[in-house]
């Protein structure tokens, strides 16, 4: 039977009122340490007094005023996210799937300008390059993107057409895909949903410059990797990339909804008016808690304890020498561990003892706790982890 709330897993049936930190409070007053953050977006956790602040103050101004018009905190949130992104320009959203889809348009006007420059042109520069394994939402042009089969079931097609994907680490894909039909190629630098994949810093060099010398525009998908979950602001910036998009939404608003395609170089003026929008896209709310959080990840320590955090967690973890963990591994606190169990029903015996974790792939543990999580509870946490690990 399907439950109240479409498509909520039922089978974890906790139901929480509040939270605080890398703390959450069930209705029964049972206490959680939250490795999820909702699915890496509480990145600064629970109940933190400068998102709270932030959400008060702009809901006393104003919450929505439509793309009409600029408001003072968009302007200001455009000038500092594209800033720190190192663009020029920002499209806000309210989801990673429509940041992608953005990012997807922004690409196929780009081939088509392209194509007006090169007359009796053959093959129309249309191609959207992905790599297997990725995810990058789930609207139906953002679900062809997506390089799993298990998302192109035929209960929804048909999808869009105009994308190849193509596997990591493979060098000989590169000669070949990268020809005058590709306007885009898109990958996620760490892939999230896909098993918490790291993508090999040389290979995604050489593919971001096989795509730019094929004329098409390089797109990172940092909806899951950005916002500092990797342990820099961006990800792409850590891997040397310099892409010309990069898509964010998860943890930049700390929880409000949002997201941003955010651009620059030869993508700047690829959009004009009436290309592309959205109603609640930069709503001044989203914008005033994007600029708390931007602020919060910038300042002095904040990245320096995502990496030291997650570099505890994933040295721990392998100090155990358990033969049900095949593999540890992650970036910042972005942290996969491979494990022998179903994912599922390691998730399931965590939650009953008071821990949230996530999966990923087929046979991974992935944690993605709030970025300001500190060595006490990351302790309690594992100390939970390793006898769930241990009772099976
Ligand atoms: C979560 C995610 C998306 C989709 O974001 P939504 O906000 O759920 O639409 C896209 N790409 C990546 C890499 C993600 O992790």
């Amino acid at each position: 039977m399907a439950g109240i709330i479409a498509n909520n897993f039922g089978s974890l049936s906790v139901v929480f009122k509040s939270g605080n930190g890398a703390e959450l409070t069930a209705e029964d007053g049972k206490k959680y340490i939250d490795f999820v953050s909702g699915i890496g977006v509480n990145c600064l956790g629970h109940n933190h007094p400068a998102l709270v602040a932030a959400i008060t103050e702009q809901a006393q101004k104003q919450i929505h005023i439509s793309n009409y018009y600029n408001s003072d905190v968009g302007l200001a949130f455009a000038r500092e996210i594209t800033k720190a992104a190192g663009m020029d320009c920002v499209y806000f959203c309210n989801s990673g799937a429509e940041a992608n889809e953005a990012a997807i348009k922004l690409a196929r006007k780009y081939g088509w300008l392209s194509d007006q420059q090169e007359k009796n042109k053959a093959v129309p520069r249309k191609t959207i390059v992905t790599l297997e394994k990725s995810f990058h939402g789930r609207s139906l042009a953002t679900l062809r993107a997506t390089g799993q089969e298990k998302f192109h079931a035929d209960s929804f097609a048909p999808y869009p057409d105009g994308f190849k994907h193509i596997k990591p680490g493979d060098y000989e894909a590169l000669k070949t895909v990268f020809d005058s039909s590709v306007c885009g190629f898109l990958m996620e630098c760490v892939q999230g949903e896909g098993g918490v994949n790291l993508i090999d810093a040389e290979w995604a060099k050489a593919a971001c410059e096989a795509a730019r010398n094929a004329g098409a525009l390089v797109m990172i998908d940092e909806v899951q990797t950005g916002m500092g979950r990797t342990g820099t602001l961006f990800a792409s910036a850590a891997m040397d990339l310099h892409p010309d998009v990069i898509t964010c939404a998860k943890g930049i608003a700390g929880g409000v909804p949002m997201g941003a395609c955010i651009y620059g170089g030869k993508a700047t003026d690829v959009f004009v008016a009436g290309d592309h929008q959205s109603t609640f896209g930069g709503n001044p709310l989203a914008c005033a808690c994007g600029r708390a959080v931007l602020k919060e990840l910038q300042s002095p320590g904040f990245l320096d304890n995502v990496n030291a955090a997650g570099e505890f967690i994933r040295e721990t973890i392998k100090s155990w020498n358990l033969p049900c963990v095949t593999e540890v591994r992650g970036k910042g606190l972005m942290i996969g561990i491979d494990v022998t169990m179903v994912p599922g029903e390691v998730q399931k015996k965590c939650l009953a003892n008071g821990l949230c974790v996530s999966t990923a792939g087929t046979k991974t543990v992935r944690f993605l706790p709030p970025l300001i999580l500190d060595k006490v509870t990351a302790e309690k946490g594992l100390a939970i982890f390793k006898d769930v690990l241990l009772s099976f």
